[in-house]
Protein backbone atom coordinates (compact mmCIF):
# COMPACT_ATOMS: atom_id res chain seq x y z
CA UNK A 1 0.00 0.00 0.00
CA UNK A 2 1.25 3.53 -0.64
CA UNK A 3 2.02 5.85 1.92
CA UNK A 4 -0.32 8.66 1.52
CA UNK A 5 -0.23 11.23 4.09
CA UNK A 6 -3.45 12.95 4.48
CA UNK A 7 -4.28 16.78 6.05
CA UNK A 8 -5.98 15.81 9.32
CA UNK A 9 -7.98 19.30 8.44
CA UNK A 10 -8.72 21.21 5.17
CA UNK A 11 -10.62 25.02 5.80
CA UNK A 12 -12.28 26.85 3.24
CA UNK A 13 -11.08 30.20 4.81
CA UNK A 14 -14.13 32.84 3.87
CA UNK A 15 -12.21 35.24 2.18
CA UNK A 16 -9.42 35.12 -0.34
CA UNK A 17 -5.72 34.60 0.54
CA UNK A 18 -7.46 33.58 4.15
CA UNK A 19 -7.90 37.41 5.02
CA UNK A 20 -9.56 38.15 8.22
CA UNK A 21 -11.61 40.38 7.82
CA UNK A 22 -13.75 41.91 4.22
CA UNK A 23 -14.52 46.14 3.96
CA UNK A 24 -17.02 46.72 1.65
CA UNK A 25 -18.44 50.17 0.58
CA UNK A 26 -21.78 51.37 -1.47
CA UNK A 27 -22.81 54.66 -2.23
CA UNK A 28 -26.21 55.57 -4.20
CA UNK A 29 -27.66 58.11 -6.78
CA UNK A 30 -24.82 58.29 -8.72
CA UNK A 31 -23.62 62.06 -8.56
CA UNK A 32 -20.85 63.96 -9.57
CA UNK A 33 -19.33 63.85 -5.97
CA UNK A 34 -18.83 60.24 -6.19
CA UNK A 35 -15.55 61.37 -8.34
CA UNK A 36 -14.41 62.53 -5.32
CA UNK A 37 -14.98 59.54 -3.56
CA UNK A 38 -13.79 57.38 -6.27
CA UNK A 39 -10.30 58.96 -6.22
CA UNK A 40 -9.94 59.19 -2.64
CA UNK A 41 -10.34 55.17 -2.29
CA UNK A 42 -8.33 54.47 -5.52
CA UNK A 43 -5.64 56.16 -3.84
CA UNK A 44 -6.23 54.05 0.03
CA UNK A 45 -7.02 50.89 -2.00
CA UNK A 46 -10.96 50.80 -0.94
CA UNK A 47 -13.32 49.72 -3.10
CA UNK A 48 -16.46 50.64 -3.76
CA UNK A 49 -20.20 49.66 -5.16
CA UNK A 50 -22.07 52.53 -7.30
CA UNK A 51 -25.96 52.38 -7.50
CA UNK A 52 -27.11 53.82 -10.34
CA UNK A 53 -30.10 55.29 -11.89
CA UNK A 54 -29.38 55.44 -15.86
CA UNK A 55 -32.42 57.36 -16.22
CA UNK A 56 -30.60 60.54 -14.25
CA UNK A 57 -27.13 60.16 -15.77
CA UNK A 58 -26.43 62.92 -18.43
CA UNK A 59 -29.55 65.39 -17.29
CA UNK A 60 -28.51 68.88 -17.84
CA UNK A 61 -28.48 70.19 -14.22
CA UNK A 62 -27.38 73.17 -12.19
CA UNK A 63 -27.29 71.92 -9.26
CA UNK A 64 -23.75 71.23 -7.07
CA UNK A 65 -24.89 67.85 -6.77
CA UNK A 66 -25.75 66.95 -10.34
CA UNK A 67 -25.62 63.42 -11.54
CA UNK A 68 -22.65 61.94 -13.65
CA UNK A 69 -22.62 61.83 -17.46
CA UNK A 70 -23.23 58.58 -19.05
CA UNK A 71 -19.87 58.95 -21.00
CA UNK A 72 -17.78 58.83 -17.70
CA UNK A 73 -19.37 55.71 -15.64
CA UNK A 74 -16.67 53.28 -17.43
CA UNK A 75 -13.76 54.67 -16.64
CA UNK A 76 -15.30 56.24 -13.65
CA UNK A 77 -15.83 53.01 -12.17
CA UNK A 78 -12.93 51.12 -13.32
CA UNK A 79 -12.23 48.66 -10.39
CA UNK A 80 -15.38 49.16 -8.33
CA UNK A 81 -18.66 48.31 -9.10
CA UNK A 82 -21.95 49.64 -11.07
CA UNK A 83 -24.95 48.36 -9.38
CA UNK A 84 -28.38 49.23 -9.92
CA UNK A 85 -30.67 51.37 -8.45
CA UNK A 86 -32.92 51.37 -10.24
CA UNK A 87 -33.90 53.96 -13.65
CA UNK A 88 -35.83 56.77 -11.89
CA UNK A 89 -35.67 56.28 -8.10
CA UNK A 90 -39.89 55.48 -7.03
CA UNK A 91 -40.67 53.65 -4.50
CA UNK A 92 -41.08 50.47 -5.53
CA UNK A 93 -43.39 49.06 -3.08
CA UNK A 94 -46.12 51.60 -4.64
CA UNK A 95 -45.91 49.92 -7.99
CA UNK A 96 -46.96 47.00 -9.88
CA UNK A 97 -44.92 44.24 -10.59
CA UNK A 98 -44.59 44.84 -14.29
CA UNK A 99 -43.61 48.61 -13.47
CA UNK A 100 -41.16 47.05 -10.79
CA UNK A 101 -39.93 45.05 -13.55
CA UNK A 102 -39.07 47.97 -16.06
CA UNK A 103 -37.61 50.11 -13.39
CA UNK A 104 -35.00 47.37 -12.70
CA UNK A 105 -34.66 45.78 -16.27
CA UNK A 106 -34.24 49.56 -17.58
CA UNK A 107 -31.53 50.20 -15.54
CA UNK A 108 -29.76 46.68 -15.57
CA UNK A 109 -29.68 46.77 -19.49
CA UNK A 110 -28.82 50.67 -19.60
CA UNK A 111 -25.86 50.27 -17.35
CA UNK A 112 -24.69 47.35 -18.91
CA UNK A 113 -24.69 48.87 -21.82
CA UNK A 114 -22.08 51.73 -20.28
CA UNK A 115 -19.73 49.13 -18.36
CA UNK A 116 -19.65 45.98 -20.85
CA UNK A 117 -20.28 43.53 -17.70
CA UNK A 118 -23.36 42.03 -16.51
CA UNK A 119 -24.94 44.28 -13.56
CA UNK A 120 -26.23 41.69 -11.00
CA UNK A 121 -26.09 44.06 -8.02
CA UNK A 122 -29.00 46.50 -6.60
CA UNK A 123 -29.86 48.74 -3.82
CA UNK A 124 -33.56 49.36 -2.65
CA UNK A 125 -34.25 53.51 -3.85
CA UNK A 126 -34.88 54.75 -0.37
CA UNK A 127 -34.28 51.30 1.12
CA UNK A 128 -38.08 50.45 0.26
CA UNK A 129 -39.31 47.22 0.07
CA UNK A 130 -41.58 44.11 0.98
CA UNK A 131 -42.00 40.42 0.29
CA UNK A 132 -42.88 40.99 -3.02
CA UNK A 133 -40.64 43.45 -4.58
CA UNK A 134 -38.15 40.60 -3.27
CA UNK A 135 -40.07 38.05 -5.45
CA UNK A 136 -40.78 40.45 -8.37
CA UNK A 137 -36.74 41.11 -8.40
CA UNK A 138 -35.81 37.40 -7.98
CA UNK A 139 -36.48 36.87 -11.28
CA UNK A 140 -34.22 39.59 -12.96
CA UNK A 141 -30.96 38.00 -12.50
CA UNK A 142 -29.95 40.53 -9.23
CA UNK A 143 -28.12 38.67 -7.14
CA UNK A 144 -27.95 41.28 -3.95
CA UNK A 145 -29.86 44.11 -3.15
CA UNK A 146 -29.11 46.63 -0.26
CA UNK A 147 -31.53 47.90 2.31
CA UNK A 148 -31.03 50.51 4.54
CA UNK A 149 -31.12 48.33 7.81
CA UNK A 150 -28.34 47.69 10.32
CA UNK A 151 -27.66 44.31 10.76
CA UNK A 152 -24.35 42.95 12.65
CA UNK A 153 -24.65 39.47 11.28
CA UNK A 154 -25.37 40.34 7.57
CA UNK A 155 -23.24 38.33 5.80
CA UNK A 156 -23.61 35.95 4.49
CA UNK A 157 -27.09 37.23 3.69
CA UNK A 158 -30.04 34.99 5.01
CA UNK A 159 -32.03 36.50 2.34
CA UNK A 160 -29.48 38.51 -0.45
CA UNK A 161 -32.58 40.32 -2.08
CA UNK A 162 -33.19 42.38 1.52
CA UNK A 163 -29.17 42.62 2.68
CA UNK A 164 -28.28 44.84 5.41
CA UNK A 165 -25.34 46.77 6.11
CA UNK A 166 -22.90 47.69 9.08
CA UNK A 167 -24.28 50.96 9.04
CA UNK A 168 -24.92 54.48 7.14
CA UNK A 169 -21.62 56.29 7.26
CA UNK A 170 -22.91 59.22 9.08
CA UNK A 171 -24.33 56.62 11.85
CA UNK A 172 -22.82 57.31 15.42
CA UNK A 173 -24.42 54.68 17.62
CA UNK A 174 -23.50 53.41 19.48
CA UNK A 175 -19.97 55.15 18.15
CA UNK A 176 -18.80 56.67 14.79
CA UNK A 177 -18.14 53.66 12.30
CA UNK A 178 -14.08 54.52 12.01
CA UNK A 179 -14.28 53.74 16.05
CA UNK A 180 -16.42 50.61 15.59
CA UNK A 181 -14.22 49.29 12.80
CA UNK A 182 -11.15 50.13 14.84
CA UNK A 183 -13.04 47.79 17.40
CA UNK A 184 -13.49 45.01 15.38
CA UNK A 185 -10.47 44.84 13.62
CA UNK A 186 -8.69 45.29 17.12
CA UNK A 187 -9.85 42.23 18.34
CA UNK A 188 -7.72 39.17 16.59
CA UNK A 189 -9.77 36.53 16.82
CA UNK A 190 -12.90 38.72 15.26
CA UNK A 191 -13.87 37.42 11.06
CA UNK A 192 -16.72 39.41 9.21
CA UNK A 193 -17.62 42.08 6.98
CA UNK A 194 -17.89 45.33 7.96
CA UNK A 195 -19.72 47.58 5.39
CA UNK A 196 -20.63 51.23 4.81
CA UNK A 197 -22.95 53.18 2.63
CA UNK A 198 -23.95 56.21 2.23
CA UNK A 199 -24.33 59.13 -0.60
CA UNK A 200 -21.63 61.09 -1.73
CA UNK A 201 -23.65 64.39 -1.79
CA UNK A 202 -24.02 64.27 2.41
CA UNK A 203 -20.25 65.32 2.81
CA UNK A 204 -21.14 68.61 0.41
CA UNK A 205 -24.07 69.05 2.13
CA UNK A 206 -23.14 68.89 5.45
CA UNK A 207 -20.32 70.85 3.59
CA UNK A 208 -17.83 68.42 5.89
CA UNK A 209 -15.64 66.54 3.02
CA UNK A 210 -12.84 66.08 6.05
CA UNK A 211 -15.42 63.21 6.93
CA UNK A 212 -14.30 60.98 3.49
CA UNK A 213 -10.90 60.77 5.32
CA UNK A 214 -11.84 60.94 9.26
CA UNK A 215 -14.39 57.66 8.63
CA UNK A 216 -12.85 55.82 5.37
CA UNK A 217 -9.26 56.16 5.58
CA UNK A 218 -8.47 53.99 8.72
CA UNK A 219 -10.24 51.08 6.86
CA UNK A 220 -7.75 51.19 4.00
CA UNK A 221 -4.21 49.97 4.31
CA UNK A 222 -4.36 46.59 6.57
CA UNK A 223 -3.01 43.27 5.63
CA UNK A 224 -5.59 40.92 6.36
CA UNK A 225 -8.38 43.02 4.92
CA UNK A 226 -10.29 42.12 2.10
CA UNK A 227 -11.10 45.11 -0.05
CA UNK A 228 -14.40 43.97 -2.73
CA UNK A 229 -17.09 45.44 -4.06
CA UNK A 230 -20.66 44.09 -3.14
CA UNK A 231 -20.87 41.49 -5.88
CA UNK A 232 -16.92 40.49 -4.80
CA UNK A 233 -18.18 39.09 -1.89
CA UNK A 234 -21.65 37.33 -3.22
CA UNK A 235 -19.67 35.37 -6.05
CA UNK A 236 -16.51 34.48 -3.55
CA UNK A 237 -19.44 33.22 -1.20
CA UNK A 238 -20.53 31.12 -4.16
CA UNK A 239 -16.93 30.05 -5.02
CA UNK A 240 -16.23 28.58 -1.71
CA UNK A 241 -19.25 27.08 -1.05
CA UNK A 242 -19.29 25.03 -4.03
CA UNK A 243 -15.44 23.53 -3.47
CA UNK A 244 -15.54 20.02 -2.90
CA UNK A 245 -12.67 18.39 -0.78
CA UNK A 246 -12.15 14.44 -1.65
CA UNK A 247 -13.07 11.99 1.37
CA UNK A 248 -10.14 10.84 2.00
CA UNK A 249 -8.51 14.95 1.53
CA UNK A 250 -5.84 14.31 -1.31
CA UNK A 251 -7.96 16.48 -3.37
CA UNK A 252 -9.99 19.43 -4.45
CA UNK A 253 -12.34 20.42 -6.67
CA UNK A 254 -12.94 23.98 -7.24
CA UNK A 255 -16.03 23.83 -10.33
CA UNK A 256 -16.19 27.65 -10.35
CA UNK A 257 -14.37 30.10 -11.92
CA UNK A 258 -12.65 31.66 -8.92
CA UNK A 259 -9.53 30.57 -6.90
CA UNK A 260 -10.86 29.90 -3.71
CA UNK A 261 -8.30 29.37 -1.01
CA UNK A 262 -8.04 26.75 1.64
CA UNK A 263 -6.42 26.14 4.67
CA UNK A 264 -4.51 22.95 5.29
CA UNK A 265 -3.37 22.13 8.38
CA UNK A 266 -2.57 25.89 9.18
CA UNK A 267 -0.94 26.31 5.88
CA UNK A 268 -2.98 28.11 3.02
CA UNK A 269 -3.21 26.98 0.17
CA UNK A 270 -4.82 28.68 -3.37
CA UNK A 271 -7.37 26.31 -5.56
CA UNK A 272 -7.78 27.50 -8.47
CA UNK A 273 -10.75 26.59 -10.82
CA UNK A 274 -10.28 22.84 -11.69
CA UNK A 275 -8.18 20.11 -9.99
CA UNK A 276 -6.36 20.58 -7.09
CA UNK A 277 -4.11 17.41 -5.67
CA UNK A 278 -2.44 18.07 -2.44
ZN1 LIG B 1 -31.16 56.60 -3.74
Amino acid sequence: MKDIKAPSRIEITQFPKGKRIAVTTSFDDGVTHDRRVVEAFNKWGLKGTFNLNSSFLSRKEKRSDAHLETTEISKLFEGHEVAVHTATHPLLTRLDNLQIIDEVLNDRKALEDLVGYPVRGMAYPCGVYDQRVIEVIRTLGIVYSRTCENDPRHFPAKEPLAWGSTAHMFNNDPVPVNERFEKFYGQEWMTGVFYIWGHSYEFDRSNNWKALETIFKPLSGKPDVWYCTNIELFDYEKARTQLVIAANKLSVYNPGSLTVTINVDGKLVDVKPGLKVL
